[in-house]
């Protein structure tokens, strides 16, 4: 199909919730995406932080391959075994002791409210159903999850919204403190918030969470659906800095681009979990859970994670430096290789400039220009990405 063809039929049937660039993406291989008429882009988009392994892996692709001819869905009425060794694993790598699958990362946060309030009604009975999240904080386009996602554009044409949720400031321990109290089930926050403009919490700010989650019988959940598995270099993000929570929510990159989340859970709020309480038609399925085998498998790897931290400091310095030589570059924020360059114009117009020379970025906000390639980017990528973005900023 040619382009306009392309263009023609999305304008004609497809419901208009997104705007995209000129041009249609078909292959990929590696790094790099290649459009209809064979271009080629150096994608540090990386389907917002979803192709961890890159474009074109082997073994993903046979696993979709063997697995799909053998069982693709049965839905979650009957055994299969990929689902619970994906769940081992998600388990021996981290504070978790229990898994639900669903299959994104606002049906995970929806999962987590659901436990939370389960938790909070078996052990403290009626009334404590409150919610505490942050400024900035992106938890998805759902309901309950919305309702946590502080963007006025994102939630007015939809309300009413889930009660009972109270926002205080990101980084404001004391903010915090201020706004909780014992109505509290949970506290919801992104370890580095992505949507919201890439932003690091301070470490003294979750372990301040933690302590006031203790303090009020409310659990802490940690949305790592974007900043998790491998992207700041550590498994999980929080295991940089050293503080657990009770729950965490998984989606972007865990099945190598097929649809899936999962909420993680220590055994005190799985127990109170029954038959009934929650489901899903398609979660967990025998091919996905098979992908998700992989992809958790390679990057769980101490070896491919300290190659990640590697690539990271990389970026960091290139960045570093850019910031110095460029007055347009406000501030440099990110851990691993999840990056935001804050600039003095909006970074939309980045984004459409590197289009033009062969480069898929993407905003976070409307000033922040969001760096999240696959992990397997290499260096030299990197320096190429940092090359283009520097060019396009200092000649707009
Ligand atoms: C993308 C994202 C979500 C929502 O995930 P979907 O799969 O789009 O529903 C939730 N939380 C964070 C931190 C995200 O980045």
């Amino acid at each position: 199909m040619i382009k306009e063809e392309v263009f023609e039929l999305e304008q004609k049937y497809i419901a208009h919730t997104y705007v995209r660039p000129p041009f249609v993406l078909e292959g990929g291989s590696h790094s790099t995406v290649y459009d209809t008429e064979g271009n080629a882009y150096l994608d540090m988009v990386a389907g917002i932080a979803v192709n961890a392994l890159g474009y074109g892996d082997p073994e993903i692709v046979q696993t979709i391959q063997r697995q799909s001819a053998l069982l693709i869905h049965v839905s979650n009425l009957y055994h299969t075994a990929p689902h619970v060794r994906l769940a081992r694993k998600l388990c021996e790598t981290s504070f978790a002791d229990k898994v639900f699958f669903c299959n994104s990362g606002a049906e995970a946060n929806e999962g987590a409210l659901k436990f939370a309030r389960k938790w909070a009604r078996v052990n403290f009975g009626e009334g404590k159903t409150s919610v505490m999240a942050f400024t900035g904080a992106f938890h998805g386009r759902l309901f309950g999850s919305l309702a946590l996602t502080p963007r006025e554009k994102y939630q007015a044409p939809f309300r009413p919204l889930m009660p009972g949720v109270r926002f205080a400031e990101f980084n404001n321990l004391e903010d915090a403190r201020e706004k909780a109290g014992d109505d509290l089930c949970a506290i919801f926050v992104e370890p580095i918030q992505g949507e919201g403009g890439i932003h690091p919490a301070a470490p003294e700010f979750l372990r301040g969470l933690r302590e006031i989650a203790d303090q009020h019988n409310a659990l802490l959940v940690f949305d790592e659906v974007q900043c998790g598995l491998g992207r700041t270099g550590y498994l999980w993000a929080h295991q940089g800095y050293g503080v657990e929570p009770d729950i965490m929510t998984v989606a972007k990159p865990i099945a190598g681009g097929l649809p899936m989340g999962a909420v993680l859970m220590t055994d005190r709020v799985a127990s109170v979990i029954e038959p009934g309480d929650h489901g899903s038609t398609f979660a967990g399925g025998p091919l996905v859970s098979s992908v998700a085998e992989v992809v958790v498998g390679r990057i769980s790897d101490p070896m491919f994670l300290a190659v990640v931290r590697k690539k990271g400091k990389f970026l960091e310095n290139l960045l570093r430096d850019m910031q110095k030589s460029s007055s347009h570059v406000v501030d440099v924020r990110g851990k691993g290789l999840m990056w935001g360059i804050e600039l003095d114009f909006e970074a939309k117009k980045v984004v459409e400039a590197g289009y033009e020379r062969g480069l898929l970025t993407v905003n976070a906000g409307p000033n922040v220009l969001r760096l999240v390639p696959p992990l397997i980017v290499s260096e030299e990528e990197l320096n190429r990405a940092v090359e283009i973005i520097y060019d396009i900023i200092e000649n707009i």
